[in-house]
């Protein structure tokens, strides 16, 4: 290492409580710091301080979710270098500086190649591994600017595109993140994770083109959205599976998981296989996929691969709902009353938000939907298809981000299918009065059943009202 990069170092080390530049930059501080004076390329020196390397996680949704238990089950078996909710090069090279480990665990939010720079994460991070969680659209707008699909899943795809050594783990059933895997295939070698059991099937499951020739892909099976088994003209076909979830039985307080591995190890550079029963909370079907996400990553990466079977049951027999990110879709019973509210940005989220409120819903119900901005008419399409797939008795229609015209807009496209839908114009610049009257139309609407979601704040939002709700 040279006396430059010990030096930013130093500094960046010693630095990293009196940060400067304003709140919300704590977190990445020492790395601002460091990429300061050293130089973003400087950032490939920390990497090579951990002895078996980095493993970066992305994907539109079940990212954060994914991270966490990942660090719950490597935690259990080497000590680790982590960060999660992080979307700048900072935060990583924070990890490096501040923190012990030979292993490191980074998620990584990407919307387009000029912010997320994936290739410059890529280069200097330098990864052993890189798992895929699922691609769908999500906010077509970055920083003002139009950012089309396309080129948000370029952005993703760079993120792997260099990698020579280590291994990908991605979605085999979700075609976007299964061809990212098959393209490397002779670079690297790829983990498969996803779903062979016959107790899954997704009745609305939605057809995409091809991401290899833009065809519209031939689906025998749908598990979730776009996730299932599909085939293509073009010979693209759903890989075969490395870890595969094999069987599950629905309870009402819990579920019982039944997975099948058999996949390339890393650290100790062998095959291993393993055979695992699981009982977890009634998650949702998307946890899923971030439970299998993780095992297959973990299975990876684990330099203990005798402790596979162990930690695994160990951390998810014990899993309580904590491991939900704040802000995130959860329900919540107040008083006889079941209000399911979070974040659903996107198409994809709002569809598991619905599957998961569904479980709970006997009776009529009530939506309060929390609406796109201006340019966000395709996110607008998604959730008005879910809006409608859940048959709602009335609906109630709020600004869920900046532009109340457009929400005005939004609202009058659902009042000609609800016509007694109602529009409440909350402002977004009064945060404390929208968080007061969110709360309240969920806590005195005359419905049991009331499901609140959309766009919105995640924390600052989503999480408050929850809290609300709860405590007083
Ligand atoms: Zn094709």
């Amino acid at each position: 290492m040279s006396i430059k990069i010990n030096i930013a170092k130093f500094i960046a080390k010693v630095g990293g409580p009196f940060s400067r530049f304003g709140p919300g930059s704590g977190k990445s501080f020492a790395g601002i710091l460091f990429t300061k004076i050293a130089g973003v390329d400087g950032v490939l020196e920390l990497s090579k301080d951990l002895d078996i390397g980095s493993v970066i996680l992305t994907g539109t949704n079940g990212k954060t979710t994914t991270t966490t238990l990942l660090i719950k089950l490597l935690s259990n078996d080497t000590q680790i270098r982590s960060s999660y909710e992080s979307n700048t090069i900072n935060a990583i090279a924070s990890a490096f500086i501040q923190q012990n480990g030979e292993l490191g665990v980074f998620e990584y939010g990407i919307r387009n190649i000029k912010y997320g720079v994936p290739d410059t994460v890529q280069r200097v991070v330098d990864p052993i591994g890189v798992v895929y969680t699922t691609i769908s659209q999500e906010h077509t707008q970055v920083a003002g600017i139009k950012n089309p699909f396309e080129d948000y899943y370029k952005a993703k795809r760079l993120l792997s595109q260099a990698m020579t050594r280590g291994v990908i783990v991605t979605n085999a059933d979700d075609p976007r993140t299964a061809l990212i895997g098959i393209d490397k295939e002779k670079d690297v070698r790829v983990n498969y994770y996803g779903i062979e059991s016959e107790g899954i099937e997704d009745i609305n499951g939605e057809d995409i083109a091809c991401p290899n020739c833009g065809e519209k892909l031939t689906y025998s099976k749908h598990f979730l959205n776009h996730r299932g088994i599909y085939t293509c003209s073009c010979g693209f076909k759903r890989p075969d599976l490395n870890v595969k979830l094999t069987d599950i039985e629905f309870g009402q307080d819990t579920w019982k998981l039944t997975i099948e591995g058999d996949l390339f190890n890393y650290t100790v550079s062998k095959n291993v296989k393993f055979d695992l029963d699981i009982t977890v909370p009634p998650f949702g079907f998307h946890n899923i996929y971030n439970a299998l996400a993780s095992i297959t990553a973990y299975a990876t990466f684990t330099p203990k691969v005798e402790n596979i079977e162990t930690t695994v049951k160990k951390i998810f027999n014990n899993l309580d709902m904590s491991f939900i990110p704040p802000g995130r879709f959860e329900v919540v019973d107040i008083g006889g009353k079941y209000v399911g509210l979070g974040q659903g940005d996107n198409g994809d989220a709002i569809k598991i938000n619905a599957m998961f409120m569904n479980q709970y819903v006997d009776g009529p119900l009530e939506f309060i939907y929390t609406t796109p901005d201006e340019d966000e008419e395709e996110i607008f399409e998604d959730h008005f298809e879910v809006v409608k797939s859940m048959n709602p008795e009335h609906v109630i229609v709020v600004p869920g981000r900046k532009s109340i015209d457009k929400a005005r807009e939004y609202y009058e496209i659902i009042k000609k299918e609800y016509p007694d839908a109602e529009f409440y114009p909350l402002s977004y610049d009064e945060m404390e009065v929208r968080i007061e009257k969110l709360t309240e139309l969920a806590r005195n609407s005359n419905y049991d059943y009331v499901i609140m979601t959309g766009c919105g704040e995640e924390q600052a939002m989503w999480e408050r009202i929850k809290r609300k709700l709860i405590d007083d």
